[in-house]
């Protein structure tokens, strides 16, 4: 039998409803959330993120704001445009796009963004609360991810989770997540033995690994639940981590690509965004 798809378009519409409804109600009190984007340089994938990223904003009626700034900003100007957001009262969420040109400090502009405007979840100070158990804003893919997960119905407490990739942005934090459900966790990386003995012991698979089709039908445990994360180019087309024709025979759940993982990242910002100004205005 085929695995069960976990349509992200789908979940996406279906929260983005939810997430209308919640800008509404803020600004019937006054309070119009706002996401400002700062792009440098103009890399064309970087490009098509950022206008969707405006586009679902405008969507839930979101006040948006993109800055462009050339590939050749110092990173004094780059962060003297934080600094200019983080004192702006209209704007609740700043997101600084990456990857950032070569020649610029991507952690030193993180740092420079306000933690509580920080709806992408990379500063320091959300990734140290997410590793402490403590309230704080969640990288949008793992949430998304999770989101994802839970729609199964599969209760995680004790379930086998094993997660390909230990990004900051993306394999990090989506353990924490799931060690925070009560998985038992296993992270692997470029230097894990025997990946697949890893792999098919896990009853919930993450692949963040940036290969298309590294992970085939022999190494999914029958019935898991896999979340392909990867976003990979292959001859003009998109591409997961996954091989879904071997995978979905054996896994009980798969998230494709396209329409998987990556509708749910920018909704997840949609959600981050709001819940910034709520938290904001004390709401
Ligand atoms: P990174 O390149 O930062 O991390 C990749 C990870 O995969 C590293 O930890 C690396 O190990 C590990 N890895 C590489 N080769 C192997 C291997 N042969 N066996 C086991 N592990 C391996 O990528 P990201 O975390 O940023 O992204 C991962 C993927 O997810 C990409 O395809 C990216 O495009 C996609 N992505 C999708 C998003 C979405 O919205 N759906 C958002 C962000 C990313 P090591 O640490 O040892 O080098």
């Amino acid at each position: 039998m085929a695995a069960i798809l976990l349509d992200g378009k789908e979940m996406s519409e279906q929260l983005r409803r939810e997430i209308a409804g919640r800008v509404l109600k803020l600004r019937e009190k006054g309070v119009t959330p706002g996401l400002a984007v700062i792009l440098a340089g103009n890399d064309p994938a970087s490009e098509i993120y950022v206008r969707n990223k405006g586009n679902g904003c405008r969507e839930v009626g979101m006040h948006s704001e993109t800055v462009l700034l050339p590939a050749d900003v110092s990173q004094e100007k780059l962060e003297a445009e934080i600094d200019r957001l983080n004192r702006d009262d209209r704007i609740h969420g700043i997101l600084v796009q990456l990857p950032l040109p070569a020649h610029l400090d991507a952690a030193s502009a993180l740092a420079r963004i306000l933690p509580e405007k920080d709806v992408d979840g990379f500063h320091l100070l959300n990734a140290g609360r997410l590793m402490t158990g403590e309230d704080g804003v969640i990288p949008c893919t793992p949430r998304g991810a999770l989101y994802m997960l839970r729609q199964t119905g599969m209760d995680l407490n004790g379930m086998e989770a094993v997660v390909i990739g230990r990004s900051n942005i993306v394999g990090k934090p989506m353990a924490m997540l799931l060690m925070r459900e009560n998985c038992t966790v296993t992270v692997c990386h470029s230097r894990t033995r025997n990946l697949a003995e890893h792999t098919r012991r896990a009853d919930i698979l993450v692949a963040a690994v940036g290969k298309p089709g590294f992970i085939t039908g022999d190494m999914v445990k029958p019935g898991a639940a896999v979340i392909d994360v990867g976003i990979n180019r292959v001859d003009g087309k998109v591409r997961g981590d996954v091989d879904f024709d071997s995978v979905s025979p054996v896994a009980g759940w798969l998230t494709p690509v396209p329409g998987g993982v990556g509708k749910m990242t920018i909704t997840m910002l949609l959600q981050n965004t709001p819940e910034a100004a709520e938290r904001k205005a004390s709401i």
